[in-house]
């Protein structure tokens, strides 16, 4: 029996492999033997026949690919990259990586080729959550566990539908629901998540900022912060209260939609419960201001000193099942390595550990910055980048001026083939070994179930033949995952609080590892928590006569992402239909739409066809698609928050019209 770990989302459920027998691992704490129907399916992928099983390369995006060797691949890409100034090559990762794949592409881009614009999927779903963790409490750190639940009274779910997203956690949730928790869900759509709420709030979209400063002004007009919390260990104070003086309180509520008897049942409930969690993901992340919204959701926090104790904090969900091993080792271009910066010191630190002089001091690209840079040579990890980054139209056009994209996937039905000039086969869950964190800080290790398809190699080892290819044998001389662990391992010794020197990676998929457990505390310079005012800018795209309805996206259950594993025949699986966009029952009627009929639903940038399913369980002129529909993004926005540069995916002003299939025709 050889023990593992699912490689699909952020909960990171414990698995066990007995022959041809893959099952949840009983003995581990997560997910105690459970595990969902994408789990469940893991072994299906490996087999899946839409597999990516030989090298592919082409000249141009115009012709076919031919069949091509490692050699012949890797020495195009080699000689293309030599030929490259440096800040016109980007690697564009994927939270799907583990560990040591990253680490080691990360080593080369920034510390050999010497670029920076390495950054990863990670920066469209979980980009807002770090820079608003690390401006408020210092560092990319969840400061709590998921078993927390079991220690709260109170968890809030904002924007985040953990009955799809986090399918295991979520019946935790419930398990702890038994003994006790309340359960509050912030969503514009009466989710499956809002089925088990003791209180569901419908607020509009985008008033999650109103929402969170309504609690920070309750506490602080009826003074029901922790006093002495806030006097030792929360700057900024005077500064929030003095600015909240000024924010009318009836103007904020109107603006969630909520009546002033809805908050208050709330704020009942959050008065008295002792211990709170607060959760959240892409409802609040996926925002032209998400660092905003998690700010302000951090505020109360550390308004009612609900932090760094037991069963209480701000719980960033993630969504992919390594994006925090990713930013551990430096995958955003907004960072280095080990949570360190590209300040000078940072900079030296790093080169004299990899015994390198080519690092850059300049800030990288991020993933939704690549294309519209001209660049020359963009690296591909698996992951979609036509499929999921906003505003589609635009996104073809900009990549198909690519000179040279290289995608590494190990399936071969991904949307952004169709532009990619040299395609090579990576290894699949199941194929490979190494480990990733999950969303709570455990770092696990997948292991290898079964032998490697001929033809294709785990993505360390693509790194380190391309590496080779670029003269650095003696650098990236790894002969298995396990040494670039090792490697990692010493190097989080240069960011004191991330230090991981006692895990054992031989043992880590019997023993995983938490870090961080030790940090009690803030990690700022000053160890005190930062409260920052924020308002509602209204800065997404505006509704007119012409686009009336906010398109809203998410997850549906059963799908990862564009479908390439989940999706197929194979799989056995009984997924939900992606095929179709949830109206409002007063909506359709004023249309004349019906439950099941054809609509075309149409923004100022592209469009797409799908069924209308009416239902009440979302919001008047608000529309929602699941992200699983591979054309979604023909009609999402590329509004981007400022800080974290992350997109505006839950809010695009769109039209909708009735389609007759048969004639192709509008009525
Ligand atoms: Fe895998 Fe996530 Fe499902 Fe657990 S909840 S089985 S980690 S997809």
């Amino acid at each position: 029996m050889i023990k593992s770990v699912c490689g699909y989302c952020g909960v990171g459920c414990g698995l066990e492999f007995n022959k041809d027998t893959l099952i949840g691992d009983i003995a581990y704490p997560i997910n105690e033997g459970n595990l969902c129907s994408k789990g469940i399916s893991e072994l299906i992928s490996i087999d899946t026949p839409t597999r990516l099983l030989r090298p592919l390369l082409r000249e141009s995006i115009k012709d076919e690919y031919k069949i091509s060797s490692w050699q012949e691949s890797i020495d195009t890409i080699a000689e293309k990259i030599k030929q490259t100034p440096k800040d016109k090559i980007g690697f564009y990762l994927s939270g799907q990586l583990l560990t040591e794949d990253y680490y080691i592409a990360n080593k080369l881009g920034k510390g050999f080729i010497g670029t920076n614009n390495v950054d990863t999927n990670s920066r469209t779903c979980m980009s807002s959550a770090i820079v608003a963790y690390k401006k408020s409490i210092g560092a990319d750190f969840v400061p709590l566990r998921m078993d927390d639940i079991f220690k709260t009274n109170l968890l809030i779910l904002a924007g985040a539908n953990t009955a799809e997203a986090h399918v295991v956690f979520h019946n935790q949730i419930k398990k702890a629901k038994k003994y006790g928790l309340k359960v509050v869900v912030i969503d514009p759509r009466f989710t499956d998540t809002a089925k088990i709420a003791d209180i569901y709030l419908p607020i509009k979209v985008g008033s999650d900022i109103d929402f969170f400063n309504l609690i920070s002004k309750r506490l602080i007009d009826e003074e029901l912060y922790n006093k002495e919390f806030v006097a030792n260990h929360v700057n900024n104070f005077e500064l929030l209260k003095n600015k909240f003086k000024r924010v009318p309180t009836t103007k904020m509520l109107k603006r969630t939609g909520l009546t002033s008897e809805q908050f208050d049942a709330f704020f009942e409930l959050y008065k008295e419960s002792k211990n709170i969690i607060t959760a959240w993901t892409m409802g609040l992340n996926q925002s032209v201001q998400g660092v905003d919204k998690n700010l302000a959701l951090i505020n109360t926090h550390l308004l009612s000193g609900k932090i760094f104790k037991e069963g209480n904090g701000p719980l960033s969900l993630t969504g992919q099942p390594n994006a925090m091993g990713g930013r551990e080792v430096g995958g955003l271009s907004t960072s280095l390595a080990v949570h360190l910066g590209f300040d000078a010191k940072s900079i030296q630190k790093v080169s004299n550990f990899w015994n390198t002089t080519s690092i850059n001091n300049k800030v990288g690209l991020t993933a939704t910055q690549m294309l519209e840079a001209n660049l020359d040579v963009l690296i591909i990890c698996h992951t979609d980048p036509v499929y999921h980054l906003p505003n589609r139209n635009k996104v073809e056009a900009l990549i198909a001026r690519i000179p040279m994209v290289v995608e590494i996937n190990a399936y071969e039905n991904s949307q952004t083939a169709k532009f990619a000039h040299i395609r090579l086969p990576a290894a699949p869950w199941g194929e490979k070994e190494g480990t990733q964190t999950n969303l709570d800080r455990t770092i696990t290790k997948q292991e290898k179930l079964t032998r490697t398809s001929i033809e294709c190699k785990p993505d360390w080892e693509i790194f380190k033949l391309l590496a080779c290819g670029l003269g650095y044998e003696k650098e990236f001389n790894y002969k298995n995952p396990k040494e670039i662990f090792e490697e990692y391992q010493q190097m989080t010794k240069l960011n004191d609080y991330m230090d991981i020197s006692e895990a054992s990676y031989d043992e880590l998929s019997k023993k995983p590892f938490i870090w961080g457990e030790k940090i009690k505390n803030f990690l700022t310079p000053d160890k005190k928590g930062n409260l920052f005012f924020v308002e509602n800018k209204l800065l997404s795209e505006k509704t007119s006569l012409e686009y009336p309805f906010i398109l809203l996206t998410g997850r549906t259950r059963d799908q990862w992402h564009s479908g390439t594993k989940t999706n197929q025949p194979t799989t056995l699986l009984k997924y939900k239909e992606l095929n179709f966009c949830e109206i409002n029952p007063q909506d359709a009627e004023y249309l004349n739409i019906k439950n099941g009929e054809s609509i075309k639903v149409i923004s100022s940038r592209g469009e797409l066809v799908t069924k209308a399913l009416v239902t009440e369980s979302i919001r008047k002129k608000t529309l929602f698609i699941p992200i699983s529909n591979t054309q979604v993004n023909y009609l999402t926005n590329d509004l981007l928050d400022r800080e974290s540069l992350q997109p505006d995916y839950n809010h695009s002003a769109v039209k909708i019209q009735k389609y007759i299939e048969a004639h192709n025709d509008l009525q």
